[in-house]
């Protein structure tokens, strides 16, 4: 349920729909907004709540009942579009923010090539797993605090963000003094142990889509992030399982414009996951900027043909440097730049 407060709506009325809302046992969470005050009620069995008991109140505009399962995500809530940022670099706004590097980290050498021709070819954020969730447990599962230190040691040799994977609750407070921006894997998107531990830090956040997951069981997953309050999250699209088999997976385009519709949270693109092949990502990637995307995250290694992890899907320095010209042309025509 969203309570939406009139405009000029005192402290005082705000503080006594709180009070109810808390008296009958429910939790709230504040949009103080600069003309608006929008406060969404949350709880499990705000459906048997009658809406009148807080229309009546004083600075009360309207009380909607929102029958989407999540609602911090949703545009009812915040009407205006987040903006996630990073020391100084904004995700939501009008810059696409590219997020590129290997799939895996694998030795100081590898990573610190990847940091300086992605950085060279204007990325502002590496990207590069230190855990890796693999399908097999017989696959090479990353370097994990090794990976993380060469990882903070890429960051600050390049003056470039690091963004990686986050697989255990417990590692959190050690990733986060490693990496500006954690991953939530397609494989955890529904793991809300390790959601409410994100959502207890203040570290901005990727949340892949699960990849059988709908766009409202995502935003729901969303929720439980800012639920916590952590409101630093971006939406990644990374393809979902169909019965298509020409690719990995497929990459929902037609997501980006739902997304941007019903949440007011920014969406990025991760097209290499969903391609698998090396020789379509720069196609969706250039799709998925021209249908809105406010990022793209995309593997690159500095030597694909001897990567541990995803090397069929990884760009060389060289296509990635190509991919970025053709990336500012279709981002200038869409009002936006890289
Ligand atoms: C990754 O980005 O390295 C990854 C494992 O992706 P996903 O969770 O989307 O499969
Ligand atoms: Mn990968």
């Amino acid at each position: 349920m969203i309570v939406e407060m009139r405009t000029g709506a005192t402290p005082v009325e705000i503080d006594d729909v709180v009070q109810k809302v808390e008296s009958l046992g429910l939790r709230v969470q504040l949009n103080l907004g600069t003309d608006k005050t929008v406060i969404a009620v949350v709880g499990s069995n705000t459906g048997q709540l009658s809406t009148d008991i807080l229309a009546v109140l004083p600075g009360v505009e309207s009380v909607v009942r929102i029958m989407k399962p999540y609602k911090l995500a949703s545009r009812e809530f915040k009407a205006e579009n987040t903006l996630v940022s990073i020391d100084g670099i904004e995700i939501g706004g009008k810059r696409i923010v590219v997020m590129a590097g290997p799939c895996a980290v694998e030795d100081e050498g590898q990573i610190m090539e990847a940091a300086r021709v992605v950085k060279e070819s204007g990325a502002c954020v590496l990207r590069g797993g230190a855990f890796k969730p693999r399908t097999s447990p017989f696959s090479f599962q990353g370097l994990a605090k090794d990976g993380l230190e060469l990882l903070a040691r890429a960051r600050q040799r390049f003056d470039i963000l690091v963004v990686t994977e986050l697989v255990d609750p417990n590692d959190i407070s050690l990733i986060s003094k490693y990496a500006d921006i954690i991953q939530v894997g397609s494989r955890n998107m529904q793991n809300f142990t390790l959601l409410t531990s994100i959502g207890r830090s203040s570290c901005p956040v990727v949340l892949k889509r699960g990849f059988s997951c709908t766009i409202t069981e995502w935003l729901t997953a969303a929720d439980y992030l800012l639920a916590e309050g952590n409101n630093q999250v971006i939406l990644c699209e990374r393809g979902i399982r169909t019965f298509e088999d020409s690719t990995r997976f497929s990459l929902d385009i037609s997501s980006i414009p739902v997304i941007k519709k019903v949440s007011h949270l920014p969406v990025i693109v991760d097209p290499s996951h969903a391609a698998g092949h090396y020789s379509l990502v720069p196609a969706i990637a250039k799709a998925a900027v021209a249908a809105g995307a406010d990022g793209l995250l995309i593997e690159v290694h500095p030597n694909p043909k001897e990567a541990l992890v995803d090397g069929l899907q990884s760009l060389t320095p060289s296509d990635f440097n190509r991919l970025m010209g053709e990336l500012r042309t279709i981002a200038k025509s869409v009002d936006r730049y890289i």
